[in-house]
């Protein structure tokens, strides 16, 4: 401890303090987990990082001690700070964040009702270079009807690297086969089964990559998207470091709705067109399409008052004041400034907004 106590500190570069209104989080960007922390040791990180903990014991008349030791034994149990009598040759980590990819991502929802055609909008895809797709199925589909769609991708030899595929539970549903299917088309990343009678989460074996959820939530229109939720965080450098100047959620995102029509997302009025009429490569060469691109939660009411706002996924499609494009999240229960979560549909406050986007009840 003593080595400790007279060698200056640095925090591990990819471990980062945010502040938060009430309380700080430090965001592991390697291990992928959040530490909630007292402002106060968020401060004391910030104006003393490169001194040594005596010269900070010092620094407040040893009024402290106790605490600073707490707050060290903290950092250092969960390796955040290392002790270095250089620590000029440990920079800290690039905030830059960097995709050389027109679009990075996009949704495509098909419904019964849908009948454009779904290859012609993978062709535009990957004119776009677009990296991960979802697809959103609100009405039965085949594994074998899924094959046909990941099989084009193999063809054309696309850009998207990864698929998660949302579509309805059925009563045949197997494992294996789900699992077998992932092992053979390997950009599939994900399946999601909705409208089970239970919930649950099958990991990859093996170390393959590949998971599947299932779940008794129905999810059969656009509008069950955009829940904000402890267990969505995405503790990650490309989270973290996209949040710094872009949306979480709309940044480099298209969006084709069951009716064809191109927009920043499927729950979003504006359309930029069919995708019959217009190319996707067209809709994201207009100005007003970028226009969410960045709104950055610093930017967002409430949210930049808040400790997750690195690892949050936004939406700007259901927000607490419709008239604001900077307004929180509607559908977040968490209260930056109380430290607490609600069931953001039982509040009050929101019914009204809840029933503009005609929600529940
Ligand atoms: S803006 Fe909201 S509703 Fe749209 S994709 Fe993002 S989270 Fe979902
Ligand atoms: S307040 Fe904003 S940043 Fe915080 S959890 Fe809710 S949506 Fe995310």
């Amino acid at each position: 401890m003593k080595v400790e106590q007279e060698t200056p500190f640095k925090l591990i570069a990819n471990c980062i303090p945010v502040k938060g209104a009430k309380r700080s989080s430090i965001c592991d960007l390697h291990r992928g987990s959040i530490q909630l922390i007292p402002n106060d040791l968020y401060k004391l990180i910030k104006e003393h990082e490169g001194n040594t903990i005596v010269e900070i014991k010092k620094k407040y008349d040893h009024k402290y001690d106790t605490i600073i030791d707490e707050y060290f034994e903290f950092l250092i149990d969960h390796e955040f700070v290392f002790f270095t009598t250089t620590p000029e040759l440990f920079p800290k980590m690039s905030m830059n964040w960097y995709q050389p990819n027109t679009i990075t991502n996009a949704i495509i929802d098909v419904g019964k009702q849908s009948d454009y055609d779904i290859h012609q909008a993978l062709e535009n895809l990957n004119e776009l270079r677009c990296k991960h797709i979802e697809f959103r199925f609100f009405k039965k589909i085949s594994l074998k009807e899924i094959k046909t769609i990941v099989a084009f991708l193999d063809d054309i030899k696309s850009s998207i690297i990864s698929i998660d595929f949302t579509i309805p539970f059925d009563n045949n549903f197997k494992i294996e086969t789900a699992q077998d299917f992932m092992y053979t088309y390997a950009r599939v990343s994900s399946f999601r089964y909705y409208g089970s009678h239970e919930n649950k989460f099958i990991a990859p074996i093996d170390n393959r990559r590949g998971y599947i959820i299932i779940t008794d939530t129905i999810i059969n229109n656009e509008k069950c998207c955009g829940v904000i939720d402890s267990s969505l965080f995405s503790v990650n450098i490309n989270t973290f470091t996209e949040s710094q100047q872009f949306n979480s959620c709309l940044n480099r995102k298209i969006s084709i709705d069951t009716n064809g029509h191109i927009k920043n997302c499927p729950s979003m009025m504006k359309s930029y067109g069919s995708i019959k009429a217009i190319s996707l490569n067209e809709v994201v060469e207009q100005k007003e399409f970028k226009k969410y691109w960045n709104i950055s939660k610093d930017k967002i009411n409430v949210c930049k008052d808040c400790e997750f706002r690195h690892v949050c996924t936004d939406c700007r499609a259901y927000i607490e004041d419709p008239e604001n494009l900077y307004s929180k999240p509607l559908k977040c229960g968490y209260d930056p400034y109380t430290n607490t979560w609600q069931d953001w549909s039982q509040n009050p406050l929101k019914k009204k907004t809840i029933k503009h986007y005609e929600l529940i009840g």
